[in-house]
């Protein structure tokens, strides 16, 4: 039926029953794939009450689905008025619901025959274990008929939300958070919505599964799992809240976090007789168990050997001091200044010259660029002139809170315990009774640095010396880097969250970062 003619039917149908019609939604007949855009739009601005009710055409215009004719009906439910042009049914009454919801089953129906030739052909491919729809995200199309492979940027980040959210440490919210801190985001740059990570989390097809969604049927997929069925499972058993909630946080603390010395496999935490064992559950380690209270002392030892007294942070704080000095060059500012201007006054007399034909486009490219490049090395010197003149209070501040990294584990929360562990350590390790953990490579620079720089200077004149004072640059230098990077601010973010928490009132103000 054209467009025109359902017009004239709900102008028609409007004009009966005194309606005025504020405006149009049209949607394009191959949208149902696309998730309807308009439809969607449609409902969002009768459920904001932008209007009282919707004439619709048609029933199987209204709803190519049982999902939005369900939709549907809830907007019925909630108070609007909803009116079919074409069919006499009064949606308030029960009985003109119920025969609303025959035609419906009419139209779905309809709508299946028309796409019964698709239908075969998906089923065929379906039936080779081919996924004849768009790749679900973390995986690649790479043509109709071919298999889906494994993103390999995004299949990673989707492997990584599975494992974080079955640690039964996350929520859907804060597992959205820590995903977009990972890099799993939109192209925009914003997390990807709940509805993604509930619709990805769900879906078996990462452990090499195909289920159609509409009719439950299951087909044997054969593209590479990017997750093991049993961490769907227990994935599953979190979403449904079966699990995750029994289990204390406490028994998950160091869930993943520490491998078997002997197979590298992860020990697996176990609650007996009120003690939190990790056991190797390889059956070639059958021994390999351990408490989980050796785990925190040496979690604590290795945060806490950090040589921070007052006066090796007053030591340092003196060479960073005088090393920030001899870079920081106040004097480079104002020539910057100068420089950059010289370069933008090139750039305009560049662009006259071209306006005026004096050179031709191909000249005025190359030369343009050379000024860019130009401009860009200037920027770059200019950035780290600046950044001299804070480095001194950024170093300070990170050992400052460095002093205190094992006290701020101490009284963390389990959540937090496991960041700050994941970040500040690595190569965690059981052996027997045997716990290995070492620093990470950040902390574990910052000591080679703290161990060379607290070492007072010996005034002589010597060569050494010389390579004395570059070894010690370079460590500055690191210290510097260490100091300004990612995975030290989280981790002070995390020290800040700490504070919060303790500031207020637990007993009758408990700080819940997963509300939104
Ligand atoms: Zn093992």
């Amino acid at each position: 039926m054209s467009l025109g003619v359902q017009k004239d039917a709900i102008l028609r149908f409007a004009e009966r029953n005194d309606i005025t019609i504020t405006r149009w939604f049209k949607e394009k007949q191959t949208a149902a794939k696309s998730g309807r855009p308009v439809f969607n739009q449609m409902l969002k601005a009768l459920r904001a009450g932008k209007a009282d009710g919707v004439v619709i055409y048609k029933i199987d215009r209204s709803a190519r689905n049982f999902f939005d004719w369900d939709r549907i009906g809830k907007l019925a439910d909630s108070g609007v008025d909803v009116h079919f042009a074409t069919e006499s049914l009064d949606f308030s009454s029960r009985g003109g619901r119920l025969s609303a919801n025959i035609q419906m089953a009419v139209a779905e129906d309809y709508v299946r025959n028309l796409s019964i030739e698709v239908i075969k052909c998906q089923r065929n491919q379906l039936e080779r274990g081919l996924y004849p729809f768009s790749a679900p995200i973390g995986y690649l199309n790479n043509g109709k008929r071919e298999l889906k492979t494994i993103d390999p940027v995004k299949g990673p980040l989707v492997k990584q939300a599975f494992e974080l959210y079955g640690s039964g440490q996350y929520s859907l919210h804060s597992l959205r958070r820590e995903m977009a801190k990972r890099g799993f985001t939109k192209p925009s740059g914003e997390p990807r919505s709940k509805g993604c990570f509930e619709a990805f989390l769900a879906n078996p097809f990462y452990t090499g599964i195909i289920r159609i969604r509409n009719t439950g049927e299951v087909f044997e997929g054969a593209h590479e799992p990017l997750i093991s069925v049993e961490l769907f499972e227990r994935v599953a058993e979190i979403r449904a809240g079966k699990s995750g909630k029994k289990i204390t946080r406490h028994n998950h603390l160091f869930r993943g976090l520490f491998a078997c010395g002997r197979c590298g496999r992860s020990m697996i935490p176990e609650r007996q007789k009120g003690h939190v064992y990790y056991r190797c559950q390889f059956r070639e380690c059958p021994r390999n168990c351990i408490r989980e209270e050796p785990l925190t002392d040496k979690i604590v030892e290795v945060l806490s050997a950090n040589p921070l007294s007052d006066q090796v942070i007053a030591a340092i704080d003196k060479k960073v001091a005088a090393w920030a000095k001899k870079h920081d060059g106040s004097d480079d500012t104002r020539t910057h200044a100068m420089r950059m201007a010289q370069l933008d006054a090139r750039l305009e007399r560049l662009e006259d010259a071209a306006i005026e034909q004096i050179i031709d486009a191909d000249s005025f490219a190359k030369r343009k660029q050379k000024v860019l490049l130009e401009k860009a090395a200037l920027e770059t010197a200019r950035r780290k002139t600046a950044r001299f003149h804070q480095i001194p209070g950024v170093i300070r501040k990170f050992l400052e809170r460095l002093k205190n990294l094992a006290e701020h584990y101490i009284f963390a929360e389990p959540a937090e315990k496991r960041e700050i562990v994941e970040i500040a350590t690595s190569n965690r390790t059981v052996k027997d009774k045997y716990v290995s953990v070492e620093p990470s490579k950040w902390l574990k620079e910052t000591r080679d640095a703290l161990a060379v720089l607290s070492c007072p200077h010996h005034r002589t004149t010597s060569r050494t010396d010389h390579n004395r004072t570059q070894d010690e640059e370079a460590h500055l230098e690191r210290l510097a880097e260490v100091a300004e990077s990612p995975d030290v601010a989280r981790l002070f973010d995390l020290f800040m969250d700490g504070y919060r928490n303790a500031a207020v009132d637990k007993g009758d103000c408990q700080h819940d970062h997963d509300s939104p």
